[in-house]
């Protein structure tokens, strides 16, 4: 039985051949296939930086640095996350504090941000859950009102826009944020394997960046002059954090693909809604007028009378071979999160309420019309 994730890349010949290029040349990491991918993908988000690094989880650890989180310090996120988004603001020994979710698109609410703020928040961390765009122009609103930095985790969401003053904006473009990190894992929309990307439209938190993914290690062109070629300084702790030639290379020749690959989950959406729009047993996502979701993942939520035969529609469906997904177990309930800052089931009900209802099926461009078919007899079956 051929199996069916929730989500899954998409690698062609032609990305192969990209990639094979590159490993024939002598630039196999630290390349000119990395500025040509972060020029790309800042042009496609319209920003004026983008930095790649080894993943996601890197990219998220950098930009809070790079916004100076540390000991003492708070940073706002939402509970309805991946780990890696209040795991990267542990890293630089800030703390992670929550805010409850909007029940309707899962994302972080504002006014919860507001009740969360204290002398000690630096920073705000939305995400953008299931590729829904958060309501950035309130938070950026808070955000300035109180002097936090925000960094989006749109590690669902490149691609995804939403309008403002009836203008469509990019998320990516930092238009309501100091900067924006994406993921390139192969669930993701584009893949480079593991990767991840930063863009920002500020020069020194660029810069920063640039320096933090390579060591710590500056250079330029007056200090080789001056003091030699071979001329470099430390002058922060950094990481290796760098990207291959190789693996842009195949986020280059993806890039190229990315909006056909969002129309394809798009039409996968419009069969999932025709299907599904009478049942009486699930919620599907709405797609507000305000914004264009870049459809990462495709949820239905169970009406509170069904929850409790969640596991067993979970175990119907993998059992035929449709490996549905749940997105997520509550970051605050989790034991290690439990153990250190005394959080319990309880504390954030409207992520919680979220979790017991929701289900992710399978969205991904190359899952064909027979096997959404599939899925939806199968769920129509149970249901
Ligand atoms: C995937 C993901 C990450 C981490 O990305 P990696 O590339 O796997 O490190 C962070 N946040 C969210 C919301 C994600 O979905």
């Amino acid at each position: 039985m051929k199996i069916i994730s929730y989500g899954k890349q998409s690698i062609d010949s032609s990305d192969i051949a990209e990639v094979v290029k590159v490993l024939k040349t002598d630039w196999i990491t630290q390349g000119p296939k990395i500025d040509e991918f972060e020029n790309a993908l800042a042009k496609y988000c319209g920003s004026k930086y983008a930095v790649c690094v080894s993943s996601g989880t890197a990219a998220l650890h950098l930009a809070c640095l790079a916004v100076r989180l540390g000991k003492g310090d708070e940073a706002i996120t939402t509970p309805m996350t991946f780990l890696a988004t209040p795991n990267s603001i542990l890293y630089t020994g800030a703390r992670p504090v929550f805010a409850d979710i909007n029940y309707e698109i899962a994302n972080i609410d504002p006014a919860e941000i507001k009740k969360k703020i204290t002398s000690k928040t630096k920073a705000i961390l939305p995400v953008h859950f299931a590729g829904f765009p958060c309501d950035m122009p309130e938070i950026y609103k808070i955000a300035k009102n109180n002097g936090l930095k925000i960094i989006e985790d749109a590690c669902h969401a490149l691609g995804a826009e939403y309008k403002h003053n009836s203008k469509w904006i990019k998320v990516g473009s930092c238009k309501h944020s100091d900067m924006t990190v994406f993921s390139f894992h192969p669930v993701k929309h584009i893949t480079t394997g593991e990767g991840g990307a930063v863009t920002t439209n500020n020069r020194k938190l660029y810069e920063k960046l640039c320096m933090l993914r390579t060591h710590g290690i500056y250079k330029n062109k007056k200090m080789s002059k001056e003091k030699g070629l071979w001329y470099y300084e430390m002058r922060a702790l950094g990481y290796n954090y760098r990207i291959t030639d190789f693996q842009c290379a195949l986020g280059l020749s993806q890039l190229k693909k990315l909006n056909n690959c969002i129309k394809r989950r798009r039409e996968i959406v419009n069969m999932y809604e025709k299907e599904f729009k009478n049942n009486k047993f699930f919620d599907l996502p709405v797609e507000k007028r305000y914004v264009r979701s870049s459809w990462h993942l495709y949820q239905i939520k169970l009406k509170y009378k069904y929850i409790n035969q969640k596991k067993e529609l979970f175990k119907k469906l993998h059992k035929h071979g449709i490996r549905a997904q749940v997105h997520y177990i509550p970051v605050h309930t989790q034991p290690y999160y439990r153990e250190r800052f005394n959080t319990k089931w309880g504390d954030y009900p409207v992520a919680e309420d979220y979790y017991h209802k929701c289900l992710t099926i399978p969205l991904f461009p190359s899952l064909s019309n027979a096997n959404v078919k599939k899925v939806i007899r199968e769920i129509n079956s149970y249901v």
